[in-house]
């Protein structure tokens, strides 16, 4: 069976075939880097990541591009997020920006998500970004208003067409807004007016400005991958107005079609809520790595669709870590008969289960990426293989490295659960466990006033290269 996958510009499944035979050109919206990332940008870029692993396993050579917002969008106050975090933290903003752009690559390497072969920063392509608002310009798409420039929404009669929301309803609900120089409430920011408050500000032919958030997409990801390009993919809240912005935004300014397939990953909530800073459901990746072994969390976000909705609670996370547990089990079993196992080939009857369990796993992700009914299918021949091991004979080195290596293949190169040794893995979950009860006996101790045995406890740590970190959640460690 041919891949399929779900394309929310027309609402179908759709055969995949990309622009150029064998190579695929993707783009996903990346983070902006004001904040730690939390649980549901976990979920987007494991998602997608799994899709780009699977391609690849396809055969596909992808061009995998992923930008970092350091170019603070802003927000309904009309306050900028960057610069928000800017003050909170005391930074400069391209210094917050850098900082959080490592901690965001290092929380996605702890989830195993493969880092995208472009990151293109927001930043670094503002020269590009003024050209093609000037082009949108020329052609009549947008117009400028005390040195701010807007699309003219009006102007371009597709509008709406990836949503399904009309021009018109937007305007009923536009919000009363701050500054009413837009000749259409439905018109968005190309460009903004720099405040004189403001820090991060460039040179325009409008004067000193920055750009808007969606004009980044548009120019960062046809700059590298051309236009049209095949996979576009974010989270479903983006879709509206974010992404009809950036199709908009491309396909006025040349004529061309924007993205081929436009993939949507469902949102995270939280037991049933959405994630919010105000409901007090807010969870950092961080916070979630203290609980929870970032392969259990990765494993359990791929327990459910890309598309759907995922829903977090405790006991599911719980019960996601040792279904994995049970799968790393056979792993393990399977490599510790390998190493006392009698030469010889593989059993053709062993072959054929193993061929079939791969089939079955390639079914389910040719179908939209189907990663649930893949664990399912990895589930299936863990059943074979424990029934395999606990045999009277003991099978051949052939047969144990065969079914090795289709796990390797497929719950490692595919969804990238299992890591090459999981020994390795072992230990490095103890090191947190053991680092976790000396962060337990410090705050014992504090509130003991052994004050001295506390302070010499982080010390050590520190000399270890573990910082310790206290805030009003309670100490959390990093790395220095
Ligand atoms: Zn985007």
């Amino acid at each position: 069976m041919a891949l399929m996958v779900y394309n929310s510009l027309s609402r179908q499944k759709e055969a995949f075939e990309p622009l150029h035979p064998g190579r695929v050109h993707m783009y996903v919206c990346g983070p902006t880097v004001y904040n730690d990332a939390h649980l549901g940008h976990g979920k987007t870029y494991v998602n997608f990541d799994t899709i780009v692993r699977y391609l690849r396993y396809l055969g596909y050579q992808v061009l995998y591009v992923q930008n970092i917002t350091d170019v603070g969008h802003m927000l309904d106050t009309g306050e900028d997020r960057i610069i928000q975090g800017a003050r909170r933290e005391r930074m400069h903003p391209m210094q917050l920006a850098e900082y959080y752009t490592r901690r965001y690559f290092a929380d996605m390497d702890r989830l195993n998500v493969t880092r995208p072969d472009i990151s293109p920063r927001a930043t670094g392509h503002i020269p590009e970004m003024i050209v093609w608002i000037q082009r949108l310009i020329e052609r009549g798409y947008a117009y400028e208003v005390n040195g701010s420039v807007y699309f003219s929404v009006s102007r371009f009669p597709e509008y709406g067409k990836l949503s399904g929301r009309r021009v018109e309803e937007l305007r009923a609900g536009a919000r009363v807004e701050v500054l009413d120089e837009k000749r259409d409430p439905a018109d968005f920011a190309l460009w903004k007016r720099a405040e004189p408050e403001h820090i991060m500000r460039w040179p325009s032919p409008w004067g000193e400005g920055f750009p808007g958030w969606h004009i980044e997409c548009t120019v960062m990801s046809t700059k590298y991958l051309g236009q049209p390009f095949d996979i576009h993919g974010g989270g479903v809240e983006n879709k509206f107005p974010h992404h009809e912005c950036e199709i908009a935004q491309a396909e006025a300014a040349t004529g061309l079609p924007f993205a081929r397939y436009w993939l949507h990953n469902g949102m995270l909530m939280i037991r049933g809520e959405e994630m919010h800073k105000s409901l007090g459901n807010f969870i950092t990746l961080q916070q979630a790595f203290e609980r929870w072994e970032p392969m259990a969390i990765r494993f359990f976000i791929l327990q459910s669709h890309y598309r759907s909705p995922l829903d977090v609670t405790d006991e599911a996370l719980d019960s996601a870590a040792k279904g994995l547990e049970r799968l790393y089990g056979a792993v393990r079993a399977v490599r510790r008969h390998l190493a006392a196992a009698p030469e010889g080939e593989a059993d053709p009857a062993v072959l054929e289960m193993l061929e079939g369990a791969r089939r079955a796993f390639e079914e389910s992700m040719d179908d939209d990426f189907n990663t649930p009914g893949a664990i399912a299918a990895l589930f299936e021949m863990t059943r074979e293989v424990n029934a395999l091991l606990n045999q009277s004979t003991s099978p051949t080195q052939g047969t144990l490295q065969a079914v090795d290596a289709l796990y390797r293949r497929l719950a490692g190169d595919v969804l990238g659960v299992l890591p090459a040794s999981l020994e390795e893995d072992a230990v490095a979950g103890m090191a947190q466990d053991l680092i976790a009860l000396l962060i337990e006996t410090r705050a014992a101790l504090r509130q003991a006033k052994q004050y001295a045995l506390a302070d010499q406890i982080r010390e050590r740590l520190a000399a270890l290269g573990i910082q310790l970190q206290d805030g009003p959640q309670g100490t959390t460690w990093a790395l220095r």
